[in-house]
C-alpha cells in the first residue's frame, strides 16, 4: 500500500462514519415522533377524560338541587297543612312567615337549577370535541408508526450495507495506522477524523505545525494534538 492511499482511506472512512452517524440519527428521530404522538394521544385521552367529569358533576348539581327543591315544597305544603290547625293568630302570623320565607328560598332554588341545567347544556358539546380530538391524535400516531416501521426497516438496511463498506474500507487502513484509528473511533465515532483546512485541524480549528501539514502531504498519518482526529487532506486541495 502506498503512503499517499492512508489518506485518502481516512477521508472515505470519515464520510462513511459520518453517514453512519446520520442514518443512527434517523434511526432515533422515529421512536421519538411516535413518544411525541403518544404523549398527544394521552393528552387528548385526559381532556376527554375531564370533559366528561366535568358534564358528570354539572348534571350531579342539577340532580342535588332539584332534590333540595323537592324537599322545600314538601315542607312548605306540610306548613300550609298545619295553617288550619292554628289556634292563635300570632301562630298563624309565624307560620304563614315561615312559608312566605321558604317559598322565596324555593324561587332562589328553582334560578340555581336553571343556571346548573344552562351548564349542564354548555358543557355537553365538549364531549364530542374532545373525543374528535382523540380520534385525530390517535390517526396521527398511527400514520407516524406506520411511517416509522417502514423508515426503520429501510434505514436498518441502509445501515448494513454501510456497515459492510466500512469493514472492506477498514482493511484497507495500513496495520500502524489501523490501531490508532481503531482507538480513536471507538471513542469518538465519527468525530475521530476531519480533514485539514489550510493549517488547521478541521474538527477543533487548531493551528497545526507546518511538518505535520508536510507530512499529511506526503500521504502520512497524522493526529491533531489538540483534539486527538486523524486528519487528512481533503480532496478539493489534492
Ligand atoms: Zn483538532
Amino acid at each position: 500500500m502506498s503512503v499517499a492511499l492512508v489518506t485518502e482511506t481516512l477521508r472515505t472512512l470519515h464520510r462513511i462514519h459520518r453517514q453512519l452517524a446520520d442514518l443512527t440519527e434517523q434511526l432515533a428521530a422515529g421512536p421519538r415522533t411516535v413518544a411525541v404522538r403518544t404523549k398527544q394521544v394521552e393528552a387528548a385521552e385526559a381532556k376527554k377524560t375531564a370533559a366528561h367529569d366535568d358534564v358528570k358533576k354539572a348534571k350531579v348539581s342539577a340532580d342535588q338541587k332539584q332534590l333540595q327543591l323537592k324537599s322545600a315544597e314538601t315542607k312548605i305544603r306540610d306548613l300550609q297543612g298545619k295553617l288550619n290547625a292554628c289556634k292563635t293568630n300570632r301562630e298563624y302570623q309565624t307560620l304563614t312567615e315561615q312559608i312566605a320565607a321558604d317559598t322565596m328560598a324555593t324561587k332562589v332554588l328553582e334560578d340555581e337549577i336553571l343556571e346548573a341545567l344552562e351548564r349542564v347544556d354548555a358543557l355537553k358539546p365538549t364531549v364530542p370535541a374532545a373525543e374528535g380530538e382523540v380520534a385525530a391524535a390517535k390517526k396521527l400516531l398511527d400514520e407516524a408508526k406506520a411511517r416509522v416501521a417502514a423508515e426503520t426497516s429501510r434505514l436498518e438496511g441502509e445501515v448494513g450495507r454501510v456497515r459492510m463498506e466500512l469493514e472492506t474500507v477498514e482493511r484497507e487502513l495500513p496495520d500502524d495506522a489501523r490501531d490508532k484509528y481503531a482507538r480513536i473511533v471507538k471513542q469518538k465515532g465519527a468525530d475521530g477524523m476531519a480533514p485539514l483546512e489550510g493549517q488547521s485541524c478541521g474538527g477543533c480549528f487548531q493551528q497545526i505545525t507546518g511538518n505535520m501539514v508536510s507530512d499529511l502531504m506526503l500521504g502520512k498519518i497524522a493526529a491533531c494534538r489538540s483534539c486527538g482526529r486523524l486528519l487528512y487532506v481533503p480532496e478539493s486541495s489534492r
